[in-house]
């Protein structure tokens, strides 16, 4: 697509209101001299309305959008109206992006990336406070989002442990990470406990990762760290929630002298890499980083 043109963009998902993706690619246009548009598209559960969906996808089949953002509940539930997926997409499990190539409807997965790409930046600015040789990641939560980051920490080389509040779920997604052709000599680098204090007593992880959304506004009183169990002392803490910018875990873990950081830098990673796909044109993700900074400044001060 030439840059003459005008890019139709936009997010589904449910409920998405409040999302932050508009302010990011709308900076990102308006940045690179762009014309433009980034519109949300509510959409409920495909269960509960299931021609909504199609619609929308017909649209970009039509070529009347030239790219979307996809975020729960239809990670999962848009594969089976796509031509075809990356091999992050594949491997992951889940589209979070989709664009159009040659006619074709194409999903992607950037989240994987955007979490690898945030997460490689916070650990080489606390270079001095985190021993080289961190590689063991707790991941909580064995969700949608729980497969991008295994799948990225995986990739990445990181001994992982998965705990979920079922364990039956965290060990339905190590076998289906196990199965992927690419994790076969990794095989080892997985693993599932259950999310209580008695699960996750006896690890020492260099880096626990939040991918459940307790802790999500409105929900700010709450954590996913058992209530009693004291933090590894030498790990890092990273949060996938972006709202609010400062959890009650990340709160409890920087009480405890750990490093920590929020999602909201994977939000801009993911999302800068999606603008990428669809536009040809890559944004420095500074110029999401300020839109996102003025927007929260002018919440906070309304
Ligand atoms: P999801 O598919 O609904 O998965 C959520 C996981 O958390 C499930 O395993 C769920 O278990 C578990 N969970 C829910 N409530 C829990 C509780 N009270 N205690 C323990 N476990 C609980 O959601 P997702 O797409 O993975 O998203 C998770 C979070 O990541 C959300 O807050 C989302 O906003 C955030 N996220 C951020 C980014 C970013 O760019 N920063 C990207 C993606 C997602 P059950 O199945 O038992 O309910």
């Amino acid at each position: 697509m030439s840059h003459s043109e005008y890019f139709r963009l936009g997010l589904i998902g449910w409920p998405i209101e409040h999302s932050y993706s508009p302010v990011l690619h709308l900076a990102a246009l308006k940045y690179l001299n762009l014309k433009g548009e980034y519109e949300l598209y509510p959409i409920r559960p495909i269960g509960e309305d299931k021609s909504k969906l199609e619609e929308v996808i017909l649209m970009m089949a039509a070529g009347e959008l030239h790219g979307l953002n996809v975020t729960i509940p239809h990670k999962l539930s848009v594969i089976p109206f796509l031509d075809t997926l990356t091999p992050v997409a594949e491997a992951v499990g889940a589209v979070n992006t989709i664009k159009v190539q040659g006619g074709k409807l194409i999903g992607d997965n950037t989240d994987a990336l955007g979490l690898l790409n945030d997460l490689r930046r916070f650990l080489a600015k606390n270079r001095a406070r985190i021993n080289g040789q961190t590689r063991t990641a707790l991941v909580l939560g064995a969700g949608g989002s729980a497969r991008a980051v295994c799948w990225a920490l995986i990739e990445d080389g990181w001994q992982v442990t998965l705990a979920a509040r079922r364990i039956e779920q965290a060990e339905k997604l190590v076998d289906a990470l196990s199965a992927q052709p690419f994790a076969v000599p990794k095989l080892a680098k997985i693993s599932s406990v259950h999310l209580a204090e008695s699960g996750l007593a006896a690890l020492s992880p260099d880096l626990i990762v939040n991918a459940t959304p307790v802790g999500m506004v409105p929900d700010l009183n709450r954590s996913p760290w058992p209530a009693g169990l004291p933090f590894p002392q030498t790990a890092a803490v990273y949060d996938l929630i972006y709202n609010p910018q400062e959890t009650r875990l990340i709160q409890q873990a920087r009480y405890a002298g750990l490093l920590t950081e929020s999602g909201i830098g994977m939000l801009i990673e993911q999302a800068a890499l999606s603008f990428y796909s669809w536009t040809g044109c890559r944004v420095l993700t500074s110029v999401m980083q300020s839109a996102y900074n003025s927007v929260i400044a002018a919440n906070s001060s309304a």
